[in-house]
């Protein structure tokens, strides 16, 4: 049971990256600080739908 994801910048919402997770064992929303190519920093990452 595993759910494929897209995670988005908080701040320009581009989809910058894609993961996956187990809807099991991870219920709660993903919030990451990646590096968004757009915004040239690193920022927070929300999960959204792909
Ligand atoms: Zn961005």
């Amino acid at each position: 049971m595993r759910e494929l994801l897209s995670l988005a910048c908080e701040e320009c919402k581009r989809r910058n990256y894609t993961t996956d997770k187990n809807k099991r064992t991870m219920t709660e929303k993903l919030a990451l600080k990646k590096y968004c190519n757009f915004c040239r920093k690193h920022t927070l990452h929300k999960e959204s739908k792909v």
